[in-house]
């Protein structure tokens, strides 16, 4: 593991079970990470990106270890999570941190601004006094743009951006270097999705913060993410420095994803690519790509032999046959 490397995520697979009904007996199994390897280095942000159910929000409960792993493994500050026992589980829970998608229901309604952020500082014995920990809350509350004063109020209160604010201050309370950010602004106003992704990239820079950004539409992780990965039925498909992927995709996926976000400039054009049909289901995944029943380009191979992910070019990675 490179010495600038924070997290490390190694043939990471989670398979959930699902009972079949009574005359069958035998358990189905959802695939829901299979086979998902990746780095993450200090300070980046790697934005995780594909439709819904493709396992990247699975991916990032597996990273927290807040859902136990089928196989594989995922260091983090070079500690091997998987083996690691409660006591330092939560020594390093301390230090990975995750922000969720609904803003609504991942506070506590009964509980006051100040108990939501202040609770980590308690669980962690981050400050001596209380009167220490209400200046620490203030301060949060004014890096994430609300007002010290709001601290007794309750999330009801506050609006969607705003309790978003507060479960970012919530995160960074107990000093993390990694935050999983799910989908954070998915269910916000559009006017307000932006004014989160600026804090989010200015509270990085202060604090140092590595993020994983975990989004379904390539347009949110566009800005924010030095790299992007992107996942569909459970796999990465793509992965390559944000720049490149969105000069350059290469995978069909991605380039079908890409394809239907708008381009501001009318003189531009580009051909909307339409997928066809749904994705598959992850109990049975098809046999060879698993793209190959809604691929615009697939011929003869793929439904027969399944593609590795390479790196076709410096730092860009692929799972496809044409490449
Ligand atoms: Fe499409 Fe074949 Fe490439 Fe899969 S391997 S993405 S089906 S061209």
């Amino acid at each position: 593991m490179a010495n600038d490397t924070l997290l490390q995520v190694r043939d990471l697979r989670k398979y959930f079970d699902i009972k079949r009904g009574f005359f069958w007996g035998e358990a189905a199994k959802v695939h829901a990470v299979d086979g998902v390897s990746f780095d993450l280095t200090h300070g980046e942000t790697l934005g995780l990106v594909g439709e819904s159910g493709c396992g990247k929000s699975t991916t990032g409960r597996l990273i927290l270890r807040l859902i136990e792993p089928t196989s594989g493994e995922v260091t983090f500050d070079h500690v091997p999570i998987f083996q690691a026992d409660k006591a330092e589980m939560r020594r390093l829970r301390q230090r990975m941190q995750i922000i969720f998608q609904d803003p609504y229901s991942s506070l506590n309604p009964r509980m006051t601004v100040e108990q939501i952020v202040g609770e980590g500082i308690v669980i962690h014995k981050l400050c001596q006094t209380k009167a220490e920990r209400r200046e620490r809350v203030a301060d949060l509350l004014q890096k994430v743009g609300l007002s010290p004063e709001q601290m007794n109020r309750y999330p009801h209160e506050f609006s969607g951006g705003q309790r978003q604010r507060v479960g970012i201050a919530r995160a960074l309370a107990v000093k993390p270097k990694l935050i999983i950010a799910d989908e954070p602004i998915s269910a916000l106003d559009v006017s307000i999705q932006a004014q989160v992704i600026n804090l989010l990239e200015d509270l990085q820079e202060q604090f140092d913060l590595t993020y994983l950004f975990i989004a379904h539409d390539l347009r949110v992780v566009e800005h924010i993410s030095d790299r992007v990965a992107v996942m569909y039925l459970g796999q990465i498909v793509e992965l390559a420095d944000s720049q490149e992927l969105y000069a350059r995709p290469l995978h069909p996926y991605t380039e079908a994803l890409l394809s239907a976000i708008p381009i501001p400039d009318p003189t531009t054009k580009r051909q909307r690519i339409i997928l066809e049909g749904d994705p598959p289901s992850p109990i049975h995944p098809p046999q060879g790509c698993r793209f190959h029943t809604r691929c615009h380009k697939r011929f003869d191979r793929c439904d027969k032999e399944e593609p590795a992910l390479r790196e076709v070019a410096p730092r860009h990675w692929v799972s496809c046959h044409l490449y």
